[in-house]
């Protein structure tokens, strides 16, 4: 067992605060990394904040964590002391059944065990990236291209994986209409990422002062969803929409904007259900679907379309005292566009 340090919730109401947790020893086929960087996605504050309402505390929330190799279990043949790693959202699941068969690991029968706000194998509590150090089975780590700016490269673990999986499986590409609706963390993914994939993409936010960022980010056209003629410009036009809004929003206005035929996938996940009008989606055949990260080979499959067209993400770059300050700019949408924790603000 080793110590790390971290930053912790101890209880729903309380702001994160330093705890020391322990690490499992490197088991033959673990990879300790040392964390150098971690992502904040919208999900640690929802969780932290336990509006999910499956919280397990004290919880140290990340689940978008790069880092170095530290050491290595006798078994493990994919990674040496010294190069980039990896973790996403699942750090195991039961390996067996049809979804961890086919690559779904996120959709695992058993039930996956996640980075954080989970009980693994050993019957522990897991605990996420706000730590100095994390002990991973090589099946789940990532392999980290070494051409990508690391600071970027902690997002694509969620935020990235989370819009690629969607895109990829409704098979966008060239000569798709895709909306993007919500730019914070996941929105300006989707938007990269569509855009690298041919697509022609429209940016819906609620935020006016982000127009030239989405331009700039890959979109060719912006709506704010507060302007009624802005919306109405719009509607039955896009063939594919990625929702991804923290907080209750209106479906039926994003659904109205879809032609003949189009879906909409949520990935954002407002912690109290919307209302879904059935006309809406009978009279065009629309379809209203979701999405769940994505599994560990889709995610080495993003990291490696990633490096290979150049795609990183915007994020700010804090020290692990700066936390709690970040949740609020983040639910105040006042995030361009990823926070991300330099770990070694932990260390010293
Ligand atoms: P984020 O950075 O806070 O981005 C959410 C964006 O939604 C905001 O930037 C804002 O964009 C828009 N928004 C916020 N409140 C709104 C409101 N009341 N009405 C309309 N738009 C609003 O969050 P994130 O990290 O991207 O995460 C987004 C959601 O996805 C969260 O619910 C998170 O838990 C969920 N998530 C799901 C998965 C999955 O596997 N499905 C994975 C990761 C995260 P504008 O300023 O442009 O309007
Ligand atoms: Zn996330
Ligand atoms: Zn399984």
């Amino acid at each position: 067992m080793s110590i790390a340090k971290a930053y912790a919730a101890s209880s729903a109401s309380s702001a994160l605060a330093p705890m020391d947790i322990n690490r499992r020893e490197v088991g033959p086929h673990d990879v300790q990394i040392e964390i150098l960087y971690s992502g904040i996605c919208h999900s640690d504050i929802h969780q932290a904040r336990n509006e999910w309402g499956n919280s397990i505390f004290p919880m140290v929330p990340g689940h978008e964590i790069v880092g170095r190799v530290t050491a290595t279990g006798s078994h493990v043949k994919s990674f040496k002391v010294g190069e980039l790693a990896g973790v996403g959202c699942l750090v195991d699941s039961c390996r067996t059944c049809s979804q961890c068969a086919a690559g779904d690991e996120q959709f695992c029968e058993n039930g996956m065990v996640g980075t954080y706000n989970s009980v693994g194998k050993d019957g522990q509590p897991t605990y996420g990236g706000y730590s100095t150090s994390i002990v991973v089975d090589e099946k789940y780590t990532l392999h980290v291209p070494e051409s990508l700016d690391l600071k970027g490269v902690a997002p694509l673990l969620c935020a990235g994986i989370t819009t690629y999986s969607p895109l990829r499986h409704w098979k966008v590409g060239k000569g798709d209409k895709v909306a993007v609706v919500g730019l914070g963390g996941l929105g300006h993914m989707a938007v990269k990422l569509a855009a690298a994939m041919g697509a022609e993409v429209t940016v819906i936010s609620t935020s006016d002062n982000k127009e030239a960022d989405a331009k700039r980010l890959g979109a060719v056209n912006f709506v704010n969803s507060k302007k009624e003629e802005s919306i109405q410009k719009v509607t039955g036009t896009f063939n594919f929409i990625i929702n991804t809004v923290s907080a209750p929003n209106s479906y039926d206005m994003y659904l109205s904007l879809l032609r003949t035929n189009g879906t909409m996938v949520l990935v954002g996940a407002p912690p109290t259900p919307s209302a879904v009008t059935g006309f809406n989606l009978i009279m065009q055949r629309r379809s209203l679907a979701g999405s769940l990260i994505g599994g560990i080979r889709e995610t080495q499959e993003m990291l490696d379309f990633c490096a290979e067209h150049n795609i990183t993400s915007d994020v700010e770059i804090i020290s692990m005292n700066q936390v709690n300050e970040a949740y609020e700019r983040v639910l105040k949408s006042d995030v361009k566009y990823r926070f991300v924790i330099d770990m070694a603000s932990l260390k010293s």
